[in-house]
């Protein structure tokens, strides 16, 4: 393989000529945080460290319109009513730059949910097909980062059509996909050295560390499922805030709204959040998840229980885990204002339910 260059001080102008033949989401700097913002003039990408935000918004933005309706009374029967449907425009070809190899992987759990169970989500799959995931390989992990626990790791390729290395005054470029491929193209190729030393990288990748065996994590949950105790006292800090869902790049509830103005409309698709109260309250007053105990046991259950149920042993490998709804992006953990650490929650699950 020889890798593509993309030199450091060439970067803002390669972004601008993918900006040209794509809809480019480049990450740049803003106040503290690292966001996705379209390309404009004058950019900076900022590759330096993970997006504080997830990739996921590239295919499942945060608000979305479904549909645009239009009301038209039959003149000559007024009884009547017309109804006249439009759905969006197909999806531009969109390239999203500097976004990690646990994002990538968010990618395929995204899938799951929007094109594998049988019913195929027609918006997520054109915005899917269209879209370019630009990863760039970690060179070290966070204090926050578990994505060797779940089946990932820095350089994990699984989700990306190119995946970026660090090297001297740049980036070494592997295209994984044909899509990928394409985009490098242009490119040129990486002088010698940074082919050696993306060589050395891939010969020795970092070291994430040990990790542990999450295998028995499914049945250790249901184990604890009505120790109401156990997940009061998980959740007791817990605020409902529910950043740690917006930011996680599996989750995926959202809610439907239509806003009507006159004979005229539009249906539209909001990401929404199991960690607040209101997103189970049924219209009798009931709510089924009616503390933050049972919200937090909803979201870890779902992520190391009910998608691993859901989907048995998609991409397991022989004496491997289960596949988990959590790439280990230590996104909730660092975001949580009141320091809930997912991390922390599945141990005493391992712990404490796993034990006869
Ligand atoms: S649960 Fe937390 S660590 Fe896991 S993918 Fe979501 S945000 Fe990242
Ligand atoms: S970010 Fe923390 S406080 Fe907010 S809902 Fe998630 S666990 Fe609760």
């Amino acid at each position: 393989m020889v890798a593509k260059f993309l030199a450091t001080d060439a970067l803002a102008d390669i972004a601008a000529a993918w900006a040209r033949a794509y809809r480019l989401l480049a990450p740049v700097r803003e106040g503290q945080a690292v966001v996705y913002r379209p390309w404009a003039k004058d950019m900076h990408p900022f590759l330096g460290r993970p997006p504080t935000v997830s990739a996921k918004e590239a295919l499942f933005p945060q608000t979305e319109n479904l549909l645009t309706y239009t009301y038209r009374k039959d003149q000559n029967d007024l009884t009547r009513t017309e109804v006249f449907l439009a759905e969006p425009l197909p999806q531009e070809p969109t390239v999203l730059l500097g976004c990690r190899p646990c994002d990538a992987r968010g990618r395929k759990l995204l899938d799951r949910v929007f094109l594998e169970r049988g019913v195929k989500d027609n918006l997520y799959e054109a915005r899917r097909k269209a879209t370019i995931f630009v990863s760039v390989a970690c060179d070290r992990l966070e204090n926050t980062c578990f994505c060797h626990w779940t089946g990932g790791g820095p350089t994990s390729e699984e989700g990306s059509d190119v995946l970026l290395f660090t090297v001297a005054g740049g980036y070494a470029a592997k295209a994984l996909t044909e899509a990928g491929e394409r985009l490098l193209a242009a490119l040129p190729e990486a002088p010698a050295p940074a082919q050696e030393e993306l060589a050395a990288k891939l010969a020795s990748p970092a070291e994430p560390g040990p990790a542990p065996d999450l295998s028995a994590a499914p049945q250790a949950f249901l184990a604890l499922f009505d120790n109401m105790d156990f997940w009061m006292d998980q959740s007791a800090r817990c605020l409902s805030c529910g950043v740690c869902t917006y930011l996680c790049p599996a989750c995926s509830c959202f809610n439907i709204t239509d806003e009507p103005s006159g004979m005229k409309g539009k249906r539209l698709r909001t990401w929404d959040t199991c960690m607040s109260a209101l997103y189970t309250l049924e219209g009798s007053g009931h709510n089924p998840r009616v503390s933050r105990a049972h919200r937090l046991r909803n979201r870890v259950g779902h992520k190391f229980c009910y998608h691993p149920q859901e989907f048995p042993a998609m991409d397991k490998k022989p004496g491997g885990q289960p596949e988990f709804s959590c790439t280990g992006c230590g996104r909730c953990i660092k975001a949580c204002p009141v320091s809930v650490d997912i991390r922390r929650i599945v141990h005493d699950i391992l712990e404490k339910g796993g034990k006869p």
